[in-house]
């Protein structure tokens, strides 16, 4: 990502206004001027819940929570050292970044200054490196963390995607405290799903008539770079039609697989 210019100089002078006792909340600027360039890197879609967020309904989410963290076992101040560090950066909608309640389905959620670990004894206090720590949210800036969450076809609620217990653990910590189960979220996932089935079907459908008749083959790649496209990191729910299409893998059509390892 390009940052505007003198980014970096303002970041430091902030962080150690912080460290000698500033509140990171005055000097914000900061990080919202990267708000748009972090926008851009995903296609404006959250981060945490892969919904198209409007840019006037955004933020910028520390993944480290700056102010205070709720999970933690002691008093904690917050990860103050990373308030600018953009390592810590996550682009998130205000539904994934603060608490509010659904009262339509009675489910609560938003991250706010959540940041549970896996395990608490080896909880980060003062400046210094946090490598050891191993957050129980799952982090879209880690390689493979969006693999570990997936939804259900028919009604679009999230879920995790492996059965390993650890991974399992964070997936459903993840649901609950980002509200990736908010009702209208759930609404807009299960569209993207019925719409991934139908072209899963579709290329299912022209595949095997290829075979007798290759004169329908760009009917075909047409199919299926529509799933194709579906999957593609900044397309909104990207993760969870991965998941889907991942169930959708047989002998009987190779093409899935190929399509999933692009
Ligand atoms: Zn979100």
């Amino acid at each position: 990502m390009v940052k505007p210019t003198g980014w970096t100089q303002r970041a430091q002078t902030a962080t150690q206004a912080v460290a000698s006792g500033e509140d990171p909340t005055d000097h914000d600027q900061v990080w919202r001027d990267l708000k748009d360039g972090l926008a851009a890197l995903l296609h404006d879609k959250c981060w945490y819940c892969e919904s198209p967020v409007d840019r006037s309904d955004n933020a910028v989410d520390h993944f480290r929570p700056k102010n205070r963290v709720n999970d933690a076992a002691n008093p904690h101040n917050g990860y103050r050292w990373l308030a600018f560090d953009d390592s810590n950066f996550r682009y998130a909608c205000t539904y994934c970044n603060s608490r509010r309640k659904d009262v339509v389905s009675g489910t609560a959620g938003g991250k706010a200054d959540r940041f549970p670990l896996l395990d608490e004894a080896r909880r980060v206090y003062t400046a210094g490196s946090i490598a050891l720590e191993q957050p129980l949210l799952l982090d879209p800036c880690e390689m493979s963390d969006w693999r570990l969450l997936g939804c259900h076809q028919e009604n679009g609620q999230p879920c995790a995607a492996g059965t390993d217990p650890v991974t399992k653990k964070r997936a459903e910590a993840s649901i609950e405290i980002l509200h990736l189960h908010y009702e209208p979220t759930c609404k807009k996932r299960h569209a993207a799903a019925v719409q991934l089935m139908s072209d899963v079907d579709e290329g299912k459908r022209l595949f095997e008539l290829v075979t007798n008749d290759p004169t329908r083959a760009f009917d075909f790649k047409t199919a299926a770079a529509r799933l194709r496209r579906a999957i593609d990191r900044d397309s909104p729910y990207s993760g969870d039609m991965h998941f889907l299409l991942r169930g959708q893998r047989s002998d009987a059509h190779p093409w899935i697989q190929e399509l999933l390892e692009v």
